[in-house]
Order: structure tokens, then sequence, then C-alpha cells
């Protein structure tokens, strides 16, 4: 696809929205038009008007509207866009030209430096986001307020990477190595991360800040042995000052990594919630994504969890996987709600570059975006109607339908690190392979990160400059009045 730019500088813009109708194109922007391509967009700004023209195969579409003297030309130029590209292919992104990760987090933005009424307005009017999805990132704000308010001046979480799972799905994008690949590389990741964690809590104490929840991520932690979790657990433990500490989580992801013994060690260990993700109750589906594990394996995980005494479970489940239909995923929200999971997270899959299914897109097309709508919409509706609350969301590129993430949580168990990630409230301490440190000035929306190496065989071999970055923690802290 080419897009071209005619005298007006919204490149950003158009290129972002163009993603969202055809994700998978490759997309070029140019100043004026050099060669013929199937789909060319061409926008220009003349005479206070802003002008599209869309060529999309043998159909052409122009049209244009006025943009206002001192306002949001990239915004009315989006809005224009989206007419053309919206009427030309039948496909009315419920979204509208919102592109960003955080509706949410926007809502609160535009409530604070107006009132609800107005960001309600802004939402559907401006950006063309329609009236549900304005609602849910209303309720998704209202219910994140509470958790925010939680957050004090010098309140930080912690988030452990273990990047190792048992095999690869096909739709990953995450650093993870299969332990196949990587057996001999845990011991020495242990040993380090244990390192890590020591360091860290040096300057956390030395710098006197307050631990309010720790997450266990990947990965699949549960890849680990029962006495690697229980030397990695007791070392955050007895680094950190964990009497602030209100949740604790670790992601048990894979089910056919859960075990009595591990799950019995995470709960003497004071793990409070953790996470078994069915992603679909349809065995064909999971073996069609290389999970590796069946629908009666999580069906089994939950049952050894809720013998061991956690109350607080989430499962993860994906709209949208290749060959599911409406009813399969259906069956998937109603065996979770069954379930009774505390936590339900309704994913919308994303074909991330570095994901198989995106590498083999010849074999695979999106369920019709109407068919993933469908299953987002009944998720949302019988989520409802179960006394489910959405507690936070986040939007990915290149998902079914361009649609959302969403965490539901019933009897007020909404996992606040996912809520302080998302709105980005405090800083997060991040530690292992992969994992991306956040410092967030309680003063200000400031944020700096600190990079920790993204493979495993990296953060061995390069532990020492791990440690060395911890530095710029303190000088961060150091800068700012806490
Ligand atoms: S369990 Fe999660 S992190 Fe591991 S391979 Fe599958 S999708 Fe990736």
């Amino acid at each position: 696809m080419l897009i071209i730019l005619n005298n007006n500088p919204f490149s950003h813009d158009a290129e972002s929205l163009c993603r969202v109708f055809f994700p998978f194109e490759k997309i070029k922007v140019v100043q004026k038009t050099i060669e013929s391509e199937n789909i060319v967009l061409e926008t220009k700004i003349e005479k206070n008007n802003a002008n599209v023209s869309l060529k999309f195969f043998d159909k052409t579409q122009h049209g244009s509207a006025p943009i206002t003297p001192n306002g949001d030309n990239a915004l009315e130029m989006s809005a224009l866009i989206y007419r053309i590209l919206s009427g030309v292919l039948n496909y009315y992104p419920q979204w509208g030209v919102l592109t960003g990760v955080r509706p949410a987090k926007l809502m609160h933005r535009i409530v604070n430096d107006s009132s609800i009424e107005e960001a309600k307005k802004y939402f559907t009017d401006k950006l063309l986001v329609s009236n549900k999805k304005t609602e849910l990132a209303l309720s998704v704000m209202n219910r994140e307020n509470r958790i925010i308010a939680l957050s004090r001046n010098n309140s930080f979480s912690l988030y452990i990477s273990i990047p190792f799972c048992p095999s690869r799905c096909s739709y990953c994008s995450f650093v993870s190595h299969s332990v196949e690949q990587a057996k001999k590389l845990i011991e020495p990741y242990v040993d380090l991360l244990v390192k890590e964690i020591e360091k860290t809590a040096r300057i956390s104490n030395e710098l006197g800040l307050r631990l309010e929840t720790v997450y266990f991520g990947g990965g699949t932690p549960t890849t680990l042995s029962a006495q690697q979790l229980n030397r990695i657990i007791c070392a955050v433990q007895s680094s950190f000052d964990f009497s602030t500490v209100s949740e604790f989580t670790v992601e048990a992801g894979r089910p056919d990594t859960v075990t009595k013994e591990k799950l019995e060690a995470l709960k003497a260990l004071g793990v409070s919630r953790i996470s078994i993700n069915a992603q679909t109750f349809n065995d064909e589906i999971l073996n069609n994504i290389g999970r590796r594990h069946t629908v009666k394996m999580t069906l089994d995980a939950f049952e050894i969890a809720r013998k061991c005494g956690f109350d607080n479970i989430n499962t993860d489940l994906i709209a949208g996987l290749p060959g599911e239909s409406f009813e399969s995923f259906r069956n998937s929200v109603d065996s979770a709600v069954e379930l009774s999971c505390e936590n339900v997270t309704v994913h919308t899959l994303s074909l991330k570059t570095a994901s198989r299914l995106a590498k083999s897109a010849d074999e695979f097309s999106f369920a019709q975006s109407e068919i993933v709508n469908q299953m987002v919409d009944y998720s949302n509706e019988k989520l409802k109607s179960c006394d489910y609350q959405p507690y936070y969301m986040y939007r990915q590129s290149k998902t079914a339908g361009n649609l959302e993430n969403v965490g539901w949580c019933k009897n007020n168990l909404d996992c606040r690190y996912n809520v302080y990630m998302m709105d980005e409230t405090h800083s997060v301490f991040a530690i292992g392979a992969g994992a991306v440190t956040k410092l967030r000035d309680p003063n200000s929306t400031h944020i700096e990160r600190v990079y920790n190496f993204k493979y495993p065989y990296e953060y061995i071999d390069r532990f020492s400059e791990i440690l060395d970055r911890k530095k710029s923690i303190l000088d961060f802290y150091n800068n700012i009045l806490v």
C-alpha cells in the first residue's frame, strides 16, 4: 500500500490508521506518486480543507472535510481517512481512529481536564469510537481509579521474568525459550536472578520505597521445579520488605506445568494469585496452536489449585484463534465462568511479527472480523451478567477486528499489578531476561526505562552489565523528590 502525503505532516497518524484496516500490507509513505500500487491513499490539505482520495484496486473514493484553524488537524484528517476507508471496505473498526494502547488512561486524562460527558463526547464524536467501547473505557477507568488511589508517592511493584516454557505456542511473540532448547540455561539463570533480586532490593531499601505488588511472569514460571521456585521466592521475601505487599501473583500459565508439589510450595510461600491459562476449552484448537495440553489438563490444574487453597485464579482466553468458531469460543467463556475463575482475561488474537502464526500467514487468515466482534461482545455480556467487572484493558496492534484485551474480575479481586502496569501509576522494577524496569516520577508523568538483555544466554553472559545498570534507579530517584 502507498500513502501519499501531499503538503501535510500527518504521516504517523495516517499510517497507524491504515494499519488498522490493512494489518498485513507493507505500507510505504511518500511525498508524491512514484509508482503504482493496488491500494493508494492520498492526503492533501487545501484551502482549509482536508482531502483524501483512495484507490482500492478498481474502486476509487474521494472526500473532503473542513479543518479547524488551530484545531487538531491530524485528528480531523484521521477521521476523514476512517470514513473513506470504512465506506469502501464496509468495515467499521469499533475503536474508530483511536490507535493507542491505553483507552482508559486517555479517558481518565480527558475526564480530569473536563467532565465525564465531555470525555464521552470526545470519544464518540472526535475519535469515532462506538458507544459500546466508550462505555467500556469509562467502566475500566472507574474501576482502575479505586486501585490507583491505593498507590503512594513512594510505592513500586516488582516483576520477575522467567522466560522459559515447556514448548513454544504458535502465536507467541515473547522471548520465551522452550525447555527443550534451553534446559541447561535454567540453573545458571536462577543463580543470577537471585543476585539481581538482592541487588535491586538493596537499592529499594536504601531509597525507602514501599513494595505494593509482586508478579512472576514470563514465559511460564511454573516451568521451573518447586525447588527453583522456592529459591527465587525466598530470595525475594528475604531481600525486600514484604510487610506492605498486598498481592503476589505467579503465572502458572501452562496447565502442563502444574503439579501439586509446585502449587503447594507456592501456597506455602504466600503466593496469593495464580494464573492458569486455558486459552480455549477446545482440544482441537489447542493442538492447532501448539499448546501441548488438553482441556482435561486445564480442569485438573484448577482442581489441584483449589485443593491447595488458591481462591484467586485468573484464566486467559483468546478470541479469534485460527479455526475457532463462535460456538466454540462461547463454550470457552461459559467454561471459565463455570470454573468460577475470579479473574478472566479475554484477549483478542494479535499476530505479532515474531510469532510462527504470522510467519505462515498464507496458511492463516483472521477469523472474520465480524465473528471476532461477536465473540468479544459475547464475552462482555456473559461476564457482566455473571457479576464480573472490567478492571483493566489494553490494545495491541495487529489484533483481529482491531479489538481490545480486557481483564475481568469478580468479588473485588482486581489484579492490582495489572492496573499499575497499564496505568503506569508507579515504578515497576523488573528483574530477569527480557525485563524492562519502568521508573515513574511521582511528581509528573515522566517515565524512564532501564532495559535488561532480552535472551537468557545474553543475560547470563553479560550479567555484570545488568548489575551496573541498576545505578540508573538510584540516579533517577536521587534526582526527584519522593
Ligand atoms: S505459554 Fe505463553 S509465553 Fe510460553 S510459549 Fe505459550 S504464549 Fe509464549
